[in-house]
């Protein structure tokens, strides 16, 4: 079944090229078409045009399949996603890899960044990305969620194989007062307006205008407390 699920975007899963799919379902072309097949996402970009004309994201939660098919919540997801991600890499799509980082997955962020970058081509983006506690992260949160600076070492092990492998790598949705200082370098301020939030001690902090601060959906139980940086 194919569907429009906002008006830019359109989760596809027929066995059309994904554009005629696409433009079957629009009556005009959108400004920014965005392409959600299974754990892929693909859009066109006229960003620079030396580059392809997609990219895709993809969720790699472990180079092990029973970890990412826990994480991802179906059987059979990994084989799925190793094989999207070599088809997306051998046609020329420039890839960014995403790491969640959970209580299943923090010890491997280092290995996930070697396995990836040596079977994988085409990556051209690491992205660390913060655990947002909505659908079914929030109802497993005691059970997935680890504290940040419980595994800064990992972290900074992570930044250090993705500069071994030449592959640039960003940190998302994580407040820099619970990442290493090393690491506040790749952060970036990257949670959108209208899902952010900052606790009032936040107004002291110096660190605010750089900070990507919490999800406005983690109030209450589901984020780590602020540590104004002064
Ligand atoms: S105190 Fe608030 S603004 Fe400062 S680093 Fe932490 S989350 Fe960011």
């Amino acid at each position: 079944m194919s569907e429009v699920l906002r008006n830019d975007i359109f989760r596809y899963t027929a066995g059309l090229p994904v554009q005629q799919g696409f433009y079957r379902l629009c009556k005009s072309k959108p400004e920014n078409p965005q392409f959600y097949l299974p754990n892929l996402l693909v859009s066109e970009t006229e960003l620079d045009s030396r580059l392809p004309a997609y990219f895709a994201d993809y969720v790699v939660s472990s180079s092990r399949s029973s970890v990412h098919d826990y994480l991802v919540g179906s059987v059979g997801a990994f084989d799925e996603t190793v094989r999207g991600l070599i088809n997306a890499g051998n046609s020329g799509i420039n890839i960014e890899l995403r790491i969640i980082p959970t209580l299943a997955n923090y010890m491997e962020l280092d290995k996930i960044i070697e396995f990836s970058s040596r079977v994988f081509s085409n990556i051209n983006q690491i992205s660390l990305m913060g655990l947002e506690s909505i659908g079914w992260a929030r109802k497993n949160w005691s059970s997935i969620f680890i504290e940040h600076d419980s595994y800064s070492e990992k972290i900074l092990s992570a930044i250090g194989s993705a500069q071994r492998a030449g592959i640039p790598l960003k940190i998302f949705n994580y407040p820099l007062c619970h990442l290493p200082e090393r690491a506040w370098e790749f952060a970036t301020q990257s949670i959108s307006d209208w899902k952010n939030y900052y606790p009032k001690e936040c107004d002291e902090c110096t660190q605010r205008s750089s900070c990507a601060g919490y999800f406005s959906s983690s109030k209450g139980r589901f984020h780590q407390p602020p540590r104004p940086i002064l």
